[in-house]
């Protein structure tokens, strides 16, 4: 087995993905990029294996369970072994529409990706992770996990259902080497945050102006959140869901 610890994280390819990657992949991790858009987190793999570092990439679709499955199945192949997965892959409900209005396809394609995502994650992480010792999964959630926001009923719905199971899930594995917790972003600068701004316009000023810290994040801070959840330094936290929003639910 390889002495390196490998870490996957689900849409990885761009946004807090992307920047999660880059942080595991400095601080000496093996890393696999997975995303639903294979040539994009191919091109992140040759980039950061042209600057040395060691990574991965592999095409999945989280809504799919034997993509799941054969996505742990290759990691396995390649690496051995699994010690951190960043559960990160998802969609937003952009634009805005209220439950009324909505088609069952986008409420299906939401759960699907956001919630069964994490689930069908978890449920082939897990018993990869318990070969070893010390291992952590970090699932990203939202804001919208801790409080509701209209228009954004479904998505609201399935980040709260994502604290839910990583509570539940960190109970059943705390005593068997694998923490599981949870990140709560706040408005973030991504390719998924610009396309929420440029679908409402005045939506970043009005954000600006509710958020403590005056502005919107990035994504490289949230990595920080989530490289420190899965590190040693958080040995000690289990089941939590740690809010880095600039003070915007405080
Ligand atoms: P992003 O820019 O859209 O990046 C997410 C990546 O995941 C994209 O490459 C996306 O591909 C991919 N993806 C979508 N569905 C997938 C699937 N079924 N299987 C595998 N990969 C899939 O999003 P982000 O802003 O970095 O957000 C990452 C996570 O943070 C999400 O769970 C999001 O809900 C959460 N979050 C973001 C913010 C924010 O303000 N940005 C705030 C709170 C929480 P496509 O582009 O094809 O969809």
């Amino acid at each position: 087995m390889n002495n390196k610890k490998i870490a996957l994280v689900t849409g990885g390819s761009q946004g807090i993905g992307l920047a999660t990657v880059e942080l595991f992949a400095k601080n000496g991790y093996g890393v696999v990029i997975a995303d639903i858009k294979q040539e994009q987190a191919e091109n992140v793999a040759k980039r950061l294996k042209s600057d040395g570092y060691d990574a991965f990439a592999v095409g999945c679709d989280v809504s799919k369970e034997e993509d799941v499955k054969s996505m742990m199945e290759c990691i396995m192949k390649v690496f051995g072994r699994l010690d951190v997965a960043v559960n990160n892959a998802g969609i937003h409900q952009t634009p805005h529409i209220n439950i009324i209005d909505m088609p069952v396809e986008q409420y299906r394609s939401l759960t699907d990706i956001n919630l069964m995502g994490i689930w069908s994650c978890m449920k082939h992480e897990i018993p990869l992770m318990l070969k070893s010792n010390d291992c952590a999964i970090v699932n990203v959630s939202s804001v919208g996990g801790v409080v509701g926001t209209a228009g954004e009923s479904v998505y609201t719905a399935t980040k709260h259902g994502i604290l839910g199971l990583t509570k539940a899930t960190a109970l059943e594995y705390a005593k068997e080497g694998v923490r599981i917790n949870a990140v709560c972003p706040g408005a973030i600068y991504t390719p998924m945050g610009d396309t929420l701004l440029s679908s409402a316009p005045g939506l970043e000023e009005a954000l600006q102006n509710m958020i403590p810290a005056g502005r919107l994040g990035q994504a490289e801070e949230i990595a920080e959140a989530i490289y420190w959840l899965a590190s040693p330094q958080a040995s000690y936290v289990v089941g939590h869901s740690l809010i880095v929003d600039g003070g915007m639910t405080v």
